[in-house]
Formats: structure tokens, sequence, C-alpha cells
């Protein structure tokens, strides 16, 4: 099986590594460079991206995470990790970073001003069956994409899942619901990416 790290310096962490494990993962926490070495693939989670950016640029992780990213390691990014992929945030706060890897602007706290958070069915190119049942938490949106982004989901008129290359990200939180399918098509790319690369 595909071992998968959380990125586990703040964000709910521990939801995601429950999830990998029901996708069939081994999943483990990273929080230092040497762990971040050891993994097939990585999972940021949600929480506060200025606060995940400045721990990673702390703890020596921003470095290795965009070596690890442009060099095609799957990554997939919930929520606040959706912005931690963004290459560019439209309104970044002060000091803040992203470790970037998918050519997109997005808007922090997009949905937040409309609604603090909300649930919606989302359908996800790429999930088959029924539509997924989205948390959105003072989530972000994705502004606009570049040509060699995949659109996966939109809600109300706005871009929501997104994949370029090995990256993934949705501005929801699959983690909390219990469905494990966005995560079983995350450990599936690892599980490629691993596959391609023993041939
Ligand atoms: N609004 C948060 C941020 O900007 C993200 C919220 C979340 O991850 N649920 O980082």
């Amino acid at each position: 099986a595909p071992v998968i790290g959380v990125l586990a310096l703040q964000g709910d962490v521990r939801e995601h590594l429950v999830a990998l494990a029901a996708a069939d993962a081994v999943a483990r926490p990273v929080r230092r460079p040497e762990e971040l070495a050891e993994v097939d693939g990585l999972v940021v989670p949600g929480g506060e991206s200025t606060t995940i950016s400045k721990l990673a640029v702390l703890v020596g992780l921003m470095e290795p995470l965009r070596a690890r990213v442009r060099d095609g390691m799957p990554v997939y990014g919930t929520c606040a990790g959706m912005i931690m992929l963004a290459d560019k945030i439209l309104d970044p706060r002060s000091g803040q970073e992203t470790v970037g890897g998918i050519d997109m602007i997005v808007r922090r706290n997009a949905f937040g001003r409309q609604n603090e958070s909300f649930e919606a069915s989302v359908d996800v190119r790429g999930v088959p069956g029924e539509p997924v049942e989205g948390v959105f938490i003072r989530a972000p949106w994705v502004e606009s994409v570049g040509a060699a982004v995949e659109v996966l989901a939109e809600h109300g008129g706005h871009i929501v899942a997104v994949r370029q290359g090995n990256a993934l990200a949705t501005s929801f939180h699959p983690e909390l619901t219990g469905d494990h399918r966005v995560h079983a098509l995350f450990v599936d790319m690892t599980r490629e990416k691993r596959t391609a690369e023993s041939l």
C-alpha cells in the first residue's frame, strides 16, 4: 500500500489519517523534513493557511515541500490545504507563503463572506456514483486556473475542486463526512505514480 503523509503542523490532521487508512493507504503524520522524505504522497489538511505556512517555514519544511511537489509527488490539499497548493493567493496575509504546484489563483474565505459554513452536494469528476457531500468551512474558491489545470467540480458558479498532474485540491472537507471516495481517488493517484516509477 502507498505510504501517505498528512502535514501535521496545524489543522484537522487526525481526520485525514483516518480517511486515508480507510482508503487503504498507510497513513502517517509529517512534521519534519526527514518524515516528508519517506512518504509516497502527502495531504495538506484544512485549518488556517497562514498558520500552516508560517509553521512550515519555521520547521524547515517549506523548501522541501516545494521541491517534492515540483518533483511530482502526489499531493492533496483541502481548504487551507488548497490555499497552500495555489501558485497565487488573491488576498494573502502578511508573511503568508504557499507551496504552490497548481496554476490557480485562490480567494481565501471566499464562501465565508457569504456563509461561515454550509454543506452542499458536489459532483466531482473522477469520483464515481452519487455526488459528494461537501462540507465548506470559511472555504476558499478558485478564482481562475491556467490551461494545465483540470476543473473537477464547481459550486454556485465557483470552482471548488481541481487537479493539475499529481496535485489535487478541494475547497471542501471530505475527511469530515465518512465518505472516503475522494481520498480513494488520491490514494489511486499515489499508487499509479509508484507503479509508473517501478516500471
Ligand atoms: N479560511 C481558512 C484559511 O484561510 C481555511 C479554512 C479551512 O481550512 N477550513 O486558511
